[in-house]
């Protein structure tokens, strides 16, 4: 019988598919891991060999022999082909398509899986211009001697450069005067010599503890949550973790979100190491990425750094991983598979028997529930470490107050002094646009987005109507499209409003304004950094980009204009989100000798939440919003799971639903689950967006185990659904987002 090969492909398809190997490879060569060229519909795919096995349920004629094998050797370590079967497992995903997304894309294309070869052109020993053979080729001479001049030899993609001729290189070698070596493109650097190019500092009593309990424990896994404030030298304690590291001999991995990648971060690990560092983040190109994933793979590069997807780097020798700002939403991939880096990454070092610290000055309720409960070694850093002071925070009801674009009366007093003390001043408002939509005053019609249940935003300086949900633009109407009357007014205030109304209040001092919009332009970023970094009084006006990564020292009041939104939202994690938005706004001001101030303006001065974290602190919040959670069956204490439906016509997702709601109803019959709860399907919280409607149903279940021995049954019936082929439908475990 001649073996099968089970193969993982590209597939949304969740399941493997059987080949026959191809000719001439012998058995083996066919090992797992090992990636094939295979024909797959009309189309030729690279797929994964996941098993050898003698027995197809594909009848013997059907079965297609692969086109070619493409790895002498499995290009991804035995680890992590590991994680990818346990991920693809516990996200119910194709693992093929897993494969995909945890690859780099020359790796799915085919590409070797070792670092780039190129032919050297070099001058034979002995070989001389003045050689009888050239005496009528001058071309020939020529070339020869310019290899000659190069004694490391010369690249072939650089031959053109140069103005040699292939040509003459051929007859050149045919005489033997040159010849051809294929090496690495990139010849390894080895380390040599210390591995500290800055002395490490002093380490205060908190950053001693914390980095002598994970010291340690640096010989396995262990999780560690360090919870620190910002600016209490979270950054420090993990460089010195990472000197421990590579004095073993060892990998650190560091994963960051994508907003923090800035020029800051990398700055402070070259500043600090004399170590290879390899960057994978969403500005590389392809080739860079494959580069760094297999210096990484070969023990070739010593500190790995990285967004989300670099959490499926390999490492030869891994010592540590390091996940900051664990709290971040970024972490989550929001399409196709949708893995939760931070899960995976304590996935991945129970696997390879790693430390992990998880770090954060407001860290996610579910990692602090692992804190309580002992699965995490909490680590607690409370003091800012240059000695700068916690800024202190001021409710600020703004109920039956005018406000001005948003700013009320005191704010803007508050802001006159902070101006006319020569400090500067940040106002967080997390819309962008002029107003979030235009209103008709005297019929009320509103600037609704044709293709979404959703409003639209007008951006004034573009002179347009924008959907921040689906991309849709357009000019604003001239006169009210309802009544014709031409009495049309922005409602609300975004960040191009609050910038342009500050402008006319405060006309002596420049106003910056930070978001999307305004830093899409490469270099827009620095250049606004560089004028706050000046320290000159200013006010800088922006989103939760503001939120991320960097130090103002000369802002000293920051002013939140509505904190509202996170305290009505019918999402349950919206009152974290913005606790967590609140506490790291703050955390940009008054970094250096001046304390800041925060101004938060709300009408809902006396919510309990927002009492306990603005007079006792985050843990205090999060204490007060885990013990909610608690009462009401939500994750951390139950785990979810959302099917979402999304088709052309109205009714169609919900149809598809129901069926597959059915299903899941008689499964748990079938196989007596209890303490599971099938919430809907209901129409989803924005029911239309970009022209499609959309539905969900929730399944939330209070032990992970049976919830997920359910969907392992149910998810085959629903691909077999009738319906499923009308519909886009897909299967988020541990959703973040209810929408
Ligand atoms: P975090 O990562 O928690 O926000 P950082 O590591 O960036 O904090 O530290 C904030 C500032 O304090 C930095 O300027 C850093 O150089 C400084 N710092 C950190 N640890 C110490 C220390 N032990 N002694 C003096 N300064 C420190
Ligand atoms: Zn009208
Ligand atoms: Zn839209």
């Amino acid at each position: 019988m001649p073996p099968i090969l089970r193969l993982a492909l590209p597939s949304p398809l969740r399941t493997l598919f059987d080949y026959r190997p191809p000719a001439g490879v012998p058995h083996a060569a066919l090992q797992p891991g090992v990636r094939l060229r295979v024909p797959f519909g009309r189309r030729e795919v690279v797929g994964v060999l996941v098993e050898v096995v003698t027995h197809s349920e594909v009848p013997e004629a059907k079965l297609k022999p692969a086109l070619e094998l493409l790895d002498s050797v499995p290009p991804l370590p035995p680890a992590l082909f590991k994680l990818c079967l346990w991920t693809a497992q516990y996200y119910q995903h194709s693992l093929g398509d897993t494969f995909s997304w945890a690859l780099p894309v020359l790796l799915r294309q085919g590409e070797p899986a070792e670092a780039r070869q190129e032919r050297f052109w070099h001058a034979a020993t002995g070989a001389r211009a003045d050689d009888p053979r050239l005496s009528r080729a001058p071309r020939q001479r020529d070339a020869l001697k310019t290899i000659a001049q190069h004694p490391q030899g010369v690249a072939h993609s650089l031959l053109g450069q140069l103005q040699l001729s292939r040509d003459s290189l051929d007859q050149l070698l045919r005489k033997g005067l040159v010849r051809v070596e294929t090496r690495r493109t990139h010849q390894v650097r080895s380390h040599q010599g210390s591995w500290l190019l800055q002395p490490e500092l002093p380490l205060n009593q908190e950053q001693r503890a914390a980095f002598e309990a994970i010291r340690a424990g640096i010989e396995g896994f262990q999780a560690f949550l360090l919870a620190g404030v910002t600016g209490s030298g979270k950054t420090e304690v993990y460089l010195q973790l990472i000197h421990q590291i590579l004095q073993a001999g060892k990998q650190a991995l560091i994963l960051i979100p994508e907003i923090n990648l800035g020029p800051q971060t990398l700055a402070r690990f070259e500043q600090r190491f004399n170590a290879r560092i390899a960057l994978l983040h969403s500005n590389i190109n392809d080739r860079e990425r494959l580069d760094a994933w297999l210096a990484a793979r070969d023990g070739e590069a010593d500190i790995i750094i990285g967004t989300r997807s670099a959490l499926f780097t390999p490492m030869k020798n891994p010592g540590l991983i390091i996940l900051d700002e664990e709290h971040d939403a970024s972490y989550k991939q929001q399409e196709g598979l949708r893995y939760h880096a931070r899960d995976l990454a304590i996935v991945r070092a129970r696997q390879e028997n790693l430390p992990i610290v998880l770090g954060s000055a407001t860290p996610s309720l579910e990692s602090l529930h692992n804190a309580h409960i002992g699965r995490y070694a909490l680590l607690k850093l409370t003091q800012r470490a240059g000695g700068a002071q916690a800024p202190r925070f001021l409710r600020l009801d703004v109920k039956s107050r005018p406000l001005d674009s948003g700013i009320s009366g005191p704010l803007q007093q508050a802001m006159t002094q902070t101006l006319a003390a020569g400090q500067q001043v940040l106002v967080f408002l997390n819309r962008r646009g002029f107003a979030p939509s235009l209103l008709c005053h005297d019929c009320g019609w509103l600037s609704q987005c044709p293709r979404c249940d959703a409003r639209m935003t007008l951006h004034q300086r573009h002179n347009e109507l924008r959907c921040h949900h689906c991309g849709h633009a357009e000019r604003p109407p001239l006169s009210c499209p309802e009544c014709n009357r031409v009495d049309l007014r922005p409602v609300g205030a975004g960040t191009e409003r609050a910038e342009e109304r500050l402008g006319i209040l405060f006309p002596d001092f420049p106003v910056l304004r930070i978001d999307r919009d305004s830093t899409s332009r490469k270099g827009s970023m620095e250049q606004l950094l560089g004028v706050i970094n000046r320290g000159e009084p200013c006010l800088l006006v922006g989103t939760q980009m503001l939120a991320k990564g960097h130090h103002f020292p000369r802002v000293t009041l920051v002013a939140i204009l509505d904190a509202d939104g996170g305290l009505f939202s019918a999402d349950f994690r919206a009152s974290e989100r913005m606790a967590q938005l609140i506490v790291q706004v703050a955390g940009r001001a008054g970094r250096a000798e001046e304390p800041g101030k925060v101004i938060i303006q709300t009408h809902l001065a006396d919510h309990p939440l927002l009492v306990q974290l603005t007079e006792q602190g985050y843990f205090a919040f999060a204490d007060q919003a885990l013990s909610e959670r608690r009462a009401a069956g939500l994750p951390p204490f139950s785990h979810l799971a959302l099917l979402r439906a999304e088709a052309q016509k109205p009714g169609q997702a919900e149809d598809f639903l129901d069926q597959a709601c059915s299903e899941a109803e008689q499964l748990l019959m079938e196989l007596g689950l209890s303490g599971i709860e099938l919430l809907g399907p209901v129409p989803a919280p924005m029911e239309r967006r970009a022209g499609r409607f959309r539905a969900q149903l929730l399944l939330q279940g209070s032990a992970r185990a049976p919830l997920h021995r359910l969907m392992h049954a149910w998810l085959p019936r629903v691909e077999q659904l009738p319906g499923s082929r009308s519909v886009r439908w897909s299967l988020d475990i541990d959703p973040i987002d209810l929408f």
